[in-house]
């Protein structure tokens, strides 16, 4: 195990908090400091997902934590998809989903039970200045640890076409249901799930077309809260949306080709980002937390284990950015593909990472297949 007196960890999300909770346990003689520029009980949106095969990971690893959130979570075994009105069930795509402001508050009081000092309040702004022995990146999307030295972590960057905004409500879905629609002025899709009993998550995303034809741009954000109400008021029942800094944002895509500069890491959407669509940003994050603390209790090097970290790490997340990259795409092209029926456009939805063959498909989705396989043997 590599000797650490003291670790500063910026950002308390979920890698940086769950990155605390781990290397308190692997090593409690080690100072572990968590700095974040919020207070406690922010954050930015509403409920997240994780797939059912996403929850595996807590369970095998850290069946503590598994424990504590899997009880506050809303579960489902089927999704749903609306397109021209119709319903498409399809079965067997489970999913669970959690506040995330409900799962960065036990990741919290488990790093602060473990002896981990999370300080509040407390920008970081320039990462230069901890001296920890090992310093973690855990700063999100725009890392400060990786600003300050761009260079050896090498981000590339893109972005996708398509404009989001991450809403709330009080009303619950039944199931992780995609809802597309064509008004008047272009096409959009929600996404939307219960993630507590009696709150959803709501995300609206549309095209560069459709977000200038309803004039986005020039709205604020309880104003587009309501016309996108008013949009999906059928999905809704009505019920209005909520807003939590629901600004309309294209989503990025950022993969660092280096992960490890010295003695500084990143991990989470400070090393890589996965479209909110395959539910798996946040597994990623703490995924990441679980590998670096098992490469630090490996080796009795600092420069060997962060080395073996980032061998381990970087192809397993890359298969899972690289599906969330392909999922991303094919919403970016969502309006062509809206041509198909209903069935033939469900279809093409649950293939859209690549990853699934028909045989796979057969076994997790039985029902939807059937009624797939026999409209296409029925009359065209
Ligand atoms: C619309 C949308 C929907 C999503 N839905 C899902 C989903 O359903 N399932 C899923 O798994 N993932 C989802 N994600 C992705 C998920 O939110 C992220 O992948 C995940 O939060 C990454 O965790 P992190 O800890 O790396 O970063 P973050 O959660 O971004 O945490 C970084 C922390 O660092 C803090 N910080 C930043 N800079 C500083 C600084 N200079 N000093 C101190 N603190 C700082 C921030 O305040 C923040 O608390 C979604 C994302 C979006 C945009």
């Amino acid at each position: 195990m590599v000797a650490l007196s003291s670790v500063d960890i910026v950002g308390a999300g979920p890698a940086g908090l769950y990155a605390a909770i781990l290397m308190r346990e692997a090593m409690p003689g080690c100072r572990v400091r968590v700095w974040e520029r919020n207070p406690p009980h922010a954050t930015f949106g509403f409920g997240v997902v994780f797939s059912d095969q996403a929850l595996d990971f807590l369970r095998a690893d850290d069946p503590e934590t598994h424990d504590l959130v899997t009880p506050r979570m809303e579960r489902w075994r089927n999704m749903t998809l609306v397109h021209r009105g119709e319903t498409v069930t399809i079965d067997g795509i489970g999913f669970a989903a959690i506040g995330r402001l409900e799962l960065l508050d036990i990741l919290q009081r488990r790093a602060r039970a473990a002896g981990a000092e999370i300080t509040y309040d407390c920008p970081v702004e320039d990462g230069q200045g901890l001296k920890g022995d090992l310093v973690i990146g855990a700063d999100g999307l725009n890392s400060v640890v990786r600003a300050g030295e761009e260079a050896a972590f090498s981000p590339v960057w893109g972005q996708f076409e398509n404009h989001f905004a991450w809403f709330g409500t009080e009303r619950a879905f039944d199931t992780l249901t995609q809802t597309f629609l064509r008004t008047d002025k272009g096409t959009l899709n929600a996404h939307h799930y219960r993630y507590a009993p009696g709150r959803s998550t709501f995300i609206v995303e549309c095209d560069p077309a459709t977000f200038d034809a309803y004039g986005f741009a020039a709205l604020d954000e309880a104003a587009s809260a309501r016309l996108c109400a008013d949009i999906f008021a059928g999905a809704l029942g009505g019920a209005p949306l909520l807003t939590n800094r629901s600004l309309w944002r294209r989503f990025p895509r950022l993969w660092c080709e280096n992960w490890v500069s010295g003695n500084r890491v990143l991990l989470g959407d400070a090393a890589h980002t996965a479209h909110f669509s395959i539910g798996s940003g946040t597994r990623l994050a703490m995924e990441d937390a679980i590998a670096l603390v098992k490469a630090l209790c490996a080796h009795d090097a600092l420069a060997a284990s962060l080395a073996a970290f980032q061998a381990a790490r970087q192809p397993v997340a890359k298969k899972i950015v690289d599906a969330a990259n392909s999922s991303a795409a094919w919403y970016d092209g969502f309006a062509e593909r809206m041509v198909r029926a209903p069935l033939d456009f469900a279809f093409d939805y649950i293939t859209r990472s690549g990853r699934v063959d028909m045989g796979r498909l057969r076994r997790l989705s039985p029902d939807f297949m059937r009624r797939y396989e026999a409209a296409r043997e029925g009359p065209q």
